[in-house]
């Protein structure tokens, strides 16, 4: 991999962290300002907003993994099988760790990651 095409996903990997913001924060609020005991639909929102932000804390730790592996420079090739990943899926999944064929394995095992690593 060149180091145009290093920079090129670490642009998109810091990108990514920062929209996925600041969550233990936002959790917290969320906890604060809005559950009220015996109140159904808020108590459902809350759970809807914890569970997405759990989502989002995995993804940032395959974002900041990715991020680590710029630096150490093995990013870009698979952790199961250790063979290059496809450019096409990092494009599409900068902080993917697995290539198309060890995903597949693991999502079997594994219905989160299928989501986080989704392909478009
Ligand atoms: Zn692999």
């Amino acid at each position: 991999m060149t180091k145009q095409e290093l920079k090129k996903y670490r642009t998109a990997l810091e990108a990514k962290l920062a929209e996925l913001g600041p969550i233990k924060q936002q959790i917290t609020e969320i906890q604060i300002t809005q559950i009220e005991p015996n109140d159904g639909a808020t108590a459902m929102t809350v759970l809807l907003a914890i569970s997405s932000a759990d989502m989002n804390s995995s993804t940032r730790r395959y974002v900041v993994a990715a991020l680590r592996r710029i630096e150490d420079g093995s990013y870009g090739t698979c952790l199961g099988c250790e063979e290059a990943i496809g450019k096409k899926r990092l494009d599409a999944v900068p902080w993917t760790p697995l290539c198309i064929t060890c995903q597949g394995k693991n999502e079997k095992q594994d219905p989160e990651l299928a989501k986080i690593l989704h392909m478009p």
